[in-house]
């Protein structure tokens, strides 16, 4: 167990007793030493598995730890939870939930989902949305709870109108939400922490079963993580989140959980969803037995890398200084190359692959490409369709956002939950059954005046006054429906087929004529697979655990498996590379205004931000390094000229290798510039017409990559509207456009 660990690392793994707190550089093994310490409790100290909760930052990297894990010691995570903070707590709280007014089956909202709601709450209170945007409240009332402020300690807080109107809503979106047995992603945390807090026996249940509690990428908890660690491991003395201490007085109950957390406040890239260094900064303070054990040998990069890594990251102040070495050798220099514009760029990251896999070896499964956000990854992708790179986006527009895989998931939320209004009014009237949106508003009048819930209001809807006949009965065909439905005994993937047999669904998209229909009866058929294979993989899995594990999914856990990536380059935000690494790293974009980002330019501590985000890419890098940045880069469809980025700059030079290849210019001329197709219209040829949806990626002659924001009219009147990068949409008729669907 420890073999293959250095002195300190060793310390960590068997250390006994007082929290544990690990702070290192990128790459100084901290995961590595949760993995061993995990292993050696239950091997060396004989703690059970289901004594052990650790918490990782993806359920990927909590897949690949238990997997870890039962390699050094054989088949013994099953009892074990290695999770993410949102599926421990989804877990906790699903046994828990009639303690705090839901049922076990209650329905987890997405943010699109909560700003959907939040919507609905402001327009039932008569808000302007643009004097208070809905997205904005949805947002707020989000950082809130990651403070854990409930809405009557909002209320008391506010001092301005705007904070008041922002309270109240909160309330009513929380009212809301309880009415349809719902929560959103924020309140599994704090609901948790409540649930503790309300219930110290369910408390002490947890605090007796997790006698180690472990911490990944510590440095990006929140505050209502930090307390649900706290909760958990049974520590009297907390803070709130003014720092004040809140004395709970329940000593002595059972023994604090030995608590291990890892994290590099040099790494902490998300303050922008609450995040706080004050977490691992202040450790000591709120632990004052802990130990702290420093990690300074990295492993996974050579000199060269780290050495730029440690320079960069020196720039930002108020930090620990950190001696990161690593014994790797120097390497080949960094380096770095100036493109002529985007595509440019693109070009020269697949060329260069292309020359490692001849003169080096390099499988493109061992290359990954960082930008900083997710519009970058279009043109790299249009260039390696073009050079026949095999690649995979990780993250971006997402197959769980297209319209009808939340559809067909809405039927199957109000199947497992009934007061799951947000998803019941989703598909009240998809297919369209007749139930017109005054009909729906007059159930909710009613609903709202009997105090029961949306789908008690239809069940009930005889009562409901002024509705017309037809509606009534439409509505009465509806329940009659759901209800049927409900009462079907399927197995998973067969219910799903039924919900769509049976609503109609299939069946409208099968005779629509509308050629961007079959795509989505593809969508649709790919979740009934993703349904299938969750039943093989969880025989006893239910709907309500199905519906759980879909919503649970992160942009990482999209990343393909394996050492070799499945031989693709893997393309990702900066945000997304966190705790991985890889032999070959592109750096992109690095231009003052794109990476660091414009938002950042003037603000002395988003910059500080940016440069941790610069430092946690550049330390994903195993043997080589690539930074990049174009001269011209089309921006809101007209041309930047951006400075180079200023984290260029704090590469010392001597590290860097600035590439000009004399063959560039013509190389990208000939490849580039050289139209695929004569741009020829498309109806003369009798060209097929590309069926399209949302989310759809195209290229165009002219504009590029692109992706489908939006489809409408039939057969040769289907106009789409397509987004050629950073708000640059454009209008135009399938049928005419030179664009092809990727
Ligand atoms: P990050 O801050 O990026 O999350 P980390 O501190 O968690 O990094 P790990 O991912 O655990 O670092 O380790 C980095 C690499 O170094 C891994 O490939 C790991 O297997 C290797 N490594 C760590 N410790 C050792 C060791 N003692 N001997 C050999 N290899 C090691
Ligand atoms: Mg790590």
């Amino acid at each position: 167990m420890l073999d293959g660990l250095n002195p300190q690392q060793r310390d960590a793994v068997v250390h006994e007793g007082t929290p544990l707190l690990i702070v290192a550089g990128a790459g100084s093994g901290k995961t590595r030493v949760l993995t061993h310490r995990i292993a050696y409790l239950l091997s060396e100290r004989h703690v059970q598995p289901q004594e052990i909760l650790a918490i990782t930052f993806t359920n990927k990297a909590a897949k690949e730890m238990k997997e870890r894990v039962d390699r050094l010691i054989g088949p013994r995570s099953k009892a074990m939870w290695v999770m993410t903070f949102h599926s421990a707590c989804v877990r906790i709280l699903r046994r828990e939930a009639k303690r705090l007014g839901f049922s076990s089956s209650f329905s987890i909202y997405d943010q699109a989902d909560s700003q959907r709601l939040m919507a609905m709450v402001c327009r039932e209170l008569d808000l302007d949305p643009k004097r208070y945007p809905p997205r904005s409240f949805s947002a707020q009332v989000s950082n809130l709870k990651n403070e854990l402020v409930d809405y009557d300690t909002a209320k008391d807080k506010a001092q301005t109108h705007l904070e008041r109107t922002l309270a109240e809503a909160y309330r009513s979106y929380q009212r809301r939400l309880t009415e349809a047995d719902a929560m959103d992603f924020d309140d599994l945390i704090m609901l948790t922490v409540t649930l503790f807090q309300l219930f110290p026996d369910v408390a002490e249940h947890y605090r007796r079963r997790f006698r180690h509690v472990m911490v990944d990428e510590y440095q990006d908890t929140n505050h209502a993580q930090y307390m649900l660690i706290r909760e958990l491991v049974g520590v009297p003395e907390a803070r709130t989140a003014d720092g004040e201490p809140v004395r709970e007085g329940r000593e002595g109950a059972v023994e604090p959980a030995e608590l291990c957390v890892v994290g590099d406040a040099d790494q902490s890239i998300y303050a922008f969803r609450g995040a706080t260094i004050r977490n691992i900064l202040e450790f000591e303070r709120d632990y004052p037995d802990a130990r702290t054990i420093l990690l300074e040998q990295n492993y996974r990069s050579t000199q060269t890398i780290l050495s730029a890594a440690n320079a960069v990251i020196a720039r930002n102040e108020g930090r620990k200084p950190k001696n990161l070495w690593s014994d790797q050798g120097a390497g080949p220099k960094i380096i770095g190359y100036v493109a002529d514009n985007e595509h440019d760029e693109a070009m020269f990251v697949a060329q260069e692959v292309d020359r490692l896999a001849d003169d080096e070896d390099v499988t493109p499964g061992q290359v990954a490409v960082f930008y900083r956000t997710n519009a970058a990854s279009r043109v790299f992708e249009e260039i390696f369709i073009r050079t026949g790179l095999p690649y995979k986006v990780v993250g971006g527009v997402r197959f769980y956002e297209r319209k009808e895989v939340r559809d067909l998931l809405a039927y199957l939320r109000v199947l497992a939950n009934p007061n799951d209004t947000v998803s019941l009014r989703r598909v009240i009237n998809v297919p369209k059954r007749g139930i017109g949106d005054r009909a729906e508003a007059m159930i909710e009048a009613f609903a709202l005046r009997e105090r029961v819930s949306f789908w008690e209001g239809l069940r009930r809807a005889d009562e409901a006054p002024g509705l017309a006949t037809r509606s009534l009965n439409a509505i009465k065909e509806f329940v009659a429906l759901l209800e049927d439905l409900r009462g079907k005994e399927l197995p998973l993937s067969e219910l799903a087929e039924e919900v769509l047999t049976s609503t109609g669904y299939r069946t409208e998209l099968e005779t629509s004529g509308d050629p961007q229909d079959e795509s989505r009866l593809e969508n649709l058929n790919e979740l009934i697979s993703v349904a299938q294979e969750f039943e093989e993989a969880n025989p006893e899995g239910t709907l309500v655990d199905f519906l759980e594990q879909v919503s649970l999914v992160a942009d990482a856990d999209q990343i393909p498996e394996g050492e070799d990536h499945q031989g693709v380059v893997t393309l990702m935000t900066l945000h997304t590379a966190k705790g991985l690494e890889f032999p070959v790293v592109f750096l992109t974009g690095l231009e003052d205004g794109v990476f660091p980002h414009m938002r950042s330019l003037g603000e002395p501590r988003e910059l500080e931000e940016e440069r941790r985000l610069a430092y946690v890419g550049i330390t994903r890098a195993q043997q080589r390094l690539y930074v990049s940045r174009a001269a011209v880069r089309s921006s809101w469809g007209s041309p930047a000229f951006n400075p180079a980025s200023r984290f260029l700059a704090e590469v010392p030079s001597d590290l860097l290798d600035w590439r000009s290849d004399p063959q560039k210019t013509a190389w990208a001329a000939a490849t580039v510039r050289e139209p695929r197709r004569p741009a020829a219209p498309a109806k003369t040829g009798g060209r097929v017409i590309p069926s399209l949806s949302p989310g759809d990626r195209v290229t165009h002659d002219t504009f590029g990559l692109g992706t489908v924001v939006a489809v409408e009219g039939a057969a040769e009147k289907t106009r789409v509207k397509i987004d050629f990068g950073s708000g640059d949409e454009k209008t135009l008729l399938v049928a005419y456009a030179p664009i092809e669907k990727l």
